[in-house]
């Protein structure tokens, strides 16, 4: 009898040749066992929707999705969108249940599960987010629901951080949410927890913190990845952060809850990666 073909799955996005995701699966699939096959697709700005549901169609199994669609996937699936595709606003994952598409989005609780790993005390943290993008507001619910005490969300524009801060002023949890500029952060303050979740790391260019930000022990994280430490690492690492980390243990731990999400068997992160950073510092 023929072996039937393994469960398709892909990232969608444009572009996407760069993306570590199918490397990613590809080693989760082969740690636990699971039979896929996890390709990409790049798909014309104008043509997403159709591209998603010819895949479903063809019996795919489910999909990742990338800049620039992560919204247009949360306008498809938001019928059944999770708690936290709902809070973010966008959908990184989808797949089929009952004929319907859902959504979620796993970027925040791929944060939280990598800070925790980094040892993180998120319950009572201070927290001080740059940046007012897509993944600030992606990360927002999640850091609440960890017990986070405080967030101040600073940005470029500042009433994107406003609008930002204002908009997860009900979640509950008893944490205290502000937004504000830079220029306007408060005075002597000290945070446990630094995240850039700016572009600013792509230009090499920190974003304009106080000096003296890091409470002690406290630690710096940038949503960005490279094979050196980023601009606000080494900003952060010489205003005394007692610790720094970029963005490659989010990436496989989000990819992680979306395999989850998708085959029901929760993947270990840690050899991938160990492996993906041995590959970016090769
Ligand atoms: P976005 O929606 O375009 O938002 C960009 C943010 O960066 C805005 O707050 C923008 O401020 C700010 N910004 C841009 N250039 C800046 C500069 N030179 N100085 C200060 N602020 C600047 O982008 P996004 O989707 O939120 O992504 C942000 C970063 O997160 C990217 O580097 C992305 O690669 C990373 N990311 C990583 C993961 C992961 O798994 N590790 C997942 C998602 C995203 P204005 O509002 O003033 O324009």
């Amino acid at each position: 009898m023929p072996l039937a073909a393994p469960t398709r799955y892909a990232v969608i996005g444009n572009p996407v040749a760069h993306s570590k995701s199918p490397w990613i699966h590809a080693r989760f699939a082969e740690q636990t066992g699971q039979q896929l096959a996890y390709g990409t697709i790049c798909a014309p700005v104008d043509e997403f929707a159709s591209q998603v549901r010819d895949f479903f169609a063809a019996g795919g199994g489910g999909l990742n999705v990338t800049v620039p669609f992560k919204l247009q996937a949360f306008d498809l699936a938001q019928d059944h969108a999770s708690a936290r595709a709902r809070a973010a606003g966008a959908v990184n994952t989808l797949w089929m249940s009952n004929g319907q598409l859902h959504g979620c989005n796993t970027d925040g609780v791929g944060l939280v599960n990598d800070l925790r790993r980094l040892g993180a005390r998120l319950a009572g943290a201070r927290v001080l987010l740059a940046g007012a993008g897509g993944a600030a507001r992606g990360i927002v619910l999640p850091l609440i629901e960890a017990g986070c005490a405080s967030i101040d969300i600073a940005n470029r524009t500042p009433a994107r951080a406003v609008e930002l801060a204002a908009s997860f002023a009900g979640a509950g949890h008893g944490a205290a949410l502000r937004g504000t500029s830079y220029a306007d952060l408060p005075a002597g303050t000290q945070w446990d927890l630094v995240i850039n979740a700016t572009a600013s790391s792509l230009s090499d260019e920190a974003p304009p913190l106080p000096a003296r930000a890091y409470a002690a022990g406290g630690l710096a994280y940038d949503l960005m990845y490279a094979a050196r430490p980023t601009a606000f690492m080494r900003q952060a690492a010489a205003d005394g952060a007692a610790g720094t980390a970029d963005g490659l243990g989010m990436l496989v731990e989000q990819a992680a809850e979306s395999f989850f999400i998708w085959r029901g068997v929760r993947p270990d992160p840690a050899p991938v990666l160990a492996d993906l950073r041995k590959q970016l510092s090769a």
